[in-house]
């Protein structure tokens, strides 16, 4: 082998990439597709509509996604001067850490939290600190812990994924005001529009109020727009400043920006989805429950997944291939310490029923 290859950066190398979901069995039969957290109900109408009508596309979209962070301001009582729009809050999550750590610095995050935040962390030679969590859950007390003098970014998805767990505004509160004024948090509020009316982290107002508070935001889960790819953020201008100077200057397709503004117009969908996401979840959670007997139990969740654990005879290996011979695709992250647990996105009552039996049957078979 030549030594004047390029060498990749120790940082680099030490990444692992992130996998996806499989969807297809062993047999390379598709499988549907509950692995990704994805809107069972598809998209809003007037999304698709504002898609399709979206200019041609050998003109490059607005750079500055304007009209998108207008509506987004005007729905979200926010300054659109301190939004920006990313591709996917996946790229505004990576463009947070980029900005605000590098090399010697520390980024905190829980265990059981968004892979992404290791490897944002990763990519800008800084070192992930992965602190302890608390049954499944972001523990604030170990987080604020763990920051040392050289943390500069704490990540906190809420709900969190993979656990769909959740922490009320009084908690959230007490990680940012224990975090020196230094420290940039970053609220990574993907499934927030499944909290029930009325629950509210604080996260925008924390964001509006504060210097160092980062919340992000998609357009991938409650809007049905996983594959146009469109996220957003908001903070202290410095914040969106930073953001705006290293994200891709054309980072949100023209189709993109279409669809988000409309999604956005479309409450009844929204509402639609909200609803669908709880009465399932419910119906779905309960059915675990049902087998606890069998050591099967489901992580309290406010977010469009589930994740069950396997603390009995039945390994979640056995229930991840059960429920892919019913012909579906579910999480496995043995990765990521969880090889005893499955996430299972909330789908439509038939895929639910059908993941439900799949499990009891199994539970049956192995007494
Ligand atoms: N944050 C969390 C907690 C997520 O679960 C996801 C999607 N899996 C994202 C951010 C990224 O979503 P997107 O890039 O599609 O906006």
């Amino acid at each position: 082998m030549s030594d004047t290859r390029p060498e990749m950066k120790p940082y680099v190398a030490a990444i692992h990439a992130y996998v996806p979901g499989r969807s297809a069995g062993k047999d390379g039969k598709p499988l549907v597709k509950l692995s990704a957290n994805e809107n069972p109900l598809g998209t809003s109408p007037a999304a698709l509509a504002a898609r399709e009508a979206a200019p041609a596309p050998h003109r490059y979209p607005d750079p500055d996604s304007t009209s998108l962070r207008a509506t987004i301001g005007k729905v979200h009582g926010l300054d659109p001067a301190l939004v920006v729009c990313g591709t996917g809050s996946d790229e505004l999550l990576n463009l947070a850490a980029q900005g605000f750590a590098g090399p010697g610095d520390e980024v905190l995050f829980s265990r059981y939290s968004f892979a992404v935040y290791d490897i944002a962390a990763r990519r800008c030679g800084a070192t992930p600190v992965e602190v302890p969590d608390k049954d499944y859950a972001a523990d604030v007390d170990a987080l604020l812990a763990a920051v040392s003098e050289r943390t500069r970014v704490a990540f906190l998805a809420n709900p969190n994924n993979p656990t769909g767990t959740y922490l009320p505004a009084a908690e959230v509160a007490r990680l940012h005001a224990g975090l020196p004024a230094n420290v940039l948090f970053v609220l990574d509020q993907a499934y927030a529009e499944y909290l029930p009316d009325g629950e509210d982290d604080g996260g925008l107002a924390l964001a509006a109020a504060n210097e160092n508070v980062l919340v992000t935001r998609t357009f991938s889960k409650i809007h049905g727009l996983a594959g146009e790819r469109i996220g957003w953020a908001t903070g202290a201008p410095h914040l969106v400043d930073a953001l705006n100077r290293i994200r891709g200057p054309f980072n949100v397709t023209l189709a993109g920006q279409a669809a988000a503004e409309a999604a956005l117009g479309d409450a009844d969908f929204v509402r639609a989805s909200r609803d669908h996401n709880a009465k399932e979840r419910a119906r779905f959670v309960a059915a675990v429950e049902a087998l606890g007997n069998h050591g099967l139990r489901a992580v309290p969740s406010e977010a469009n997944f589930v994740m069950v654990l396997f603390e009995g005879a039945v390994s979640a290996e056995a229930a991840l291939a059960a429920i892919a011979d019913a012909g579906y695709a579910v999480r496995h992250l043995p990765g990521q310490g969880l090889g005893h647990a499955l996430r299972i996105t909330v789908g439509t009552a038939e895929q639910m029923d059908a993941i439900a039996a799949a499990l009891r049957a199994l539970c049956e078979s192995a007494q």
